[in-house]
């Protein structure tokens, strides 16, 4: 059966253009229409602006008429996630803080797919600044899963996965920084691709954590996944950590076969208590799958996972307490109506643009970095980060990739957990030491529990095996059809 236009990938849709089946103009109209359809019940999008969607497709069109498109992507649409700069439009990280602001610049990455002719496509929900794990943070609306109206899309970057699974965006850029890429593309059934530290440019992303924040792709497939990381991929200098890497065919390492068998480490850590029946259930599937095809299961053991959680909530929020000064209602953001004097304006201008979660944050940070406990805490925490980095380095010298769970459960109800945090916060227990060590993850939806929720299975690469971990990945998609299988919206 021929999927409607919205639920097209990007390879399907850029072959149709190459074919001339199909227009920029007649893609951008199916998007508009699909949100319009749709987003009052997911409420994916912060903002969006049809007829400039409208503008971009003509003038793609336009160069696809005169043999002059800028690559096989020219025309598509994609989604942003509301905390990466898009020249001339909002940038609000769902923050009061910045409720009024306009980015004057493009990202880099976004820089990267206009190059391509990629058209950006409104601005996507999130927690704000990228705090939280279901969307539920967002200072101006809570977005939806469109599997289940009435559960989390996961978070942060919430909009973004709800939007490409309910056609309203054939892909989308997210961030991730302890897993909000991989949990929301598991929650609502999406591929969500977190590269290696360094390998897509930070300039242009709001910084909550520096030595933790990736851009990644959310699409439907690990193809398109892979079409857009190509493009993704470049030395930026505007961004120190920005890797110089030469990166290999990601598409056309999908369909190669390779020549030893796959070894795949179960981290034991991953396993154990807290796991809900219906994640294991699906993780046990693709367990079954991989040795169905020849692959080897090693069991690995990551001895300090248990302490990823606590070191991450030390040197996230340490770093976010320093990135988030430069709001101070003076620099950039909100100003306070009625403070008199400058002290007033930061306090004021604080208080009334941060919400509750990222004000705890700050405190947090804040008090990790202060005199007399820096080295109680903030130190000790990058000592047990480099263990982790260390426990992942030695797996990796008997696996080539590592399965395990994308969160403990399926997406949960939402408000359930807002008044929990510890609970709130454990979400991000199988996803955190990737960010911790660097490493690129990938989120592949994997199955469905019992109540007809999505379920994703992580699938995690040495640095830079970004080729060798969408191999794997698309092998485990190809022999399944959950590609095929959309909400009912
Ligand atoms: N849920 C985690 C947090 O709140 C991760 C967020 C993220 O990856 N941006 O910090």
């Amino acid at each position: 059966m021929s999927q409607p236009i919205y639920y097209k990938t990007l390879a399907e849709l850029s072959r149709e253009l190459e074919e001339k089946k199909v227009s920029s103009t007649e893609i951008a109209q199916a998007f508009i229409d699909r949100t319009q359809a749709t987003d009052g019940k997911v409420n994916a999008f912060l903002h969006h602006d049809a007829h400039d969607l409208l503008a971009q497709a003509k003038r793609s069109d336009e160069r696809r008429a005169t043999g002059q498109a800028l690559s096989p992507l020219d025309g598509l649409p994609i989604g942003i996630k509301d905390a990466i700069c898009v020249a001339g439009q909002p940038l609000t990280c769902a923050s009061k803080m910045l409720e009024n602001y306009v980015s004057p610049y493009d990202a880099g990455a976004v820089e990267r797919l206009k190059a391509a002719g990629m058209l950006p496509w409104g601005r996507l929900n999130l927690d704000e600044f990228a705090m939280g794990s279901s969307t539920e943070n967002s200072a101006f609306k809570t977005t939806c899963n469109p599997w289940n109206l009435e559960r989390i899309p996961g978070g942060s970057s919430g909009g973004s996965a709800a939007a490409c699974a309910a056609g309203q965006a054939i892909a989308t850029l997210g961030s991730d920084t302890g897993g909000s890429i991989r949990q929301p593309a598991s929650h609502c059934g999406v591929v969500g691709m977190k590269p290696t530290y360094g390998l897509v440019s930070r300039y242009g992303l709001a910084a909550f954590a520096s030595s933790l924040d990736q851009i990644g792709p959310m699409t439907r497939t690990v193809e398109d996944a892979a079409l857009l990381l190509q493009q993704l991929v470049w030395h930026d200098r505007r961004d120190s950590t920005s890797l110089n890497h030469a990166a290999p065919d990601y598409r056309g390492a999908l369909s190669q076969k390779r020549e030893t068998p796959l070894r795949v480490g179960l981290p034991k850590e991953y396993f154990g208590e807290g796991l809900s029946d219906d994640v294991r259930k699906v993780v046990d599937n693709a367990i079954g799958f991989y040795k169905s095809q020849g692959a080897q299961m090693v069991e690995i053991s990551l001895p300090h996972s248990s302490l990823g959680l606590a070191v991450y909530y030390i040197i996230a929020p340490a770093e976010a307490s320093s990135n988030l000064a430069r709001f101070d209602g003076i620099r950039y953001g909100h100003r306070a109506a009625k403070a008199d004097d400058p002290v007033e304006i930061y306090y004021d201008s604080r208080a009334e643009g941060f919400g509750p979660e990222v004000k705890r944050r700050v405190i947090l940070g804040t008090y990790v970095l202060s005199s007399g406990y820096y080295d109680a805490y903030y130190l000790r925490a990058q000592k047990v980060r480099s263990l982790i980095r260390q426990d992942f380095s030695d797996a990796f010298e008997k696996v080539d990739v590592i399965l395990s769970p994308v969160t403990p459960t399926p997406a949960f109800k939402r408000g359930e957990k807002i008044n929990n945090l510890l609970e709130m916060y454990l979400c991000d227990l199988y996803t955190i030491g990737v960010n911790l060590a660097g490493l690129p993850g990938i989120s592949v939806p994997g199955g469905f529990s019992k109540d007809g929720l999505p379920v994703g299975i992580q699938l995690i690469g040495k640095p830079l095996a970004e080729a060798e971990l969408l191999q794997t990945a698309h092998l485990f998609e190809q022999a399944h059809d959950f590609y095929n299988q959309h909400p009912a919206l």
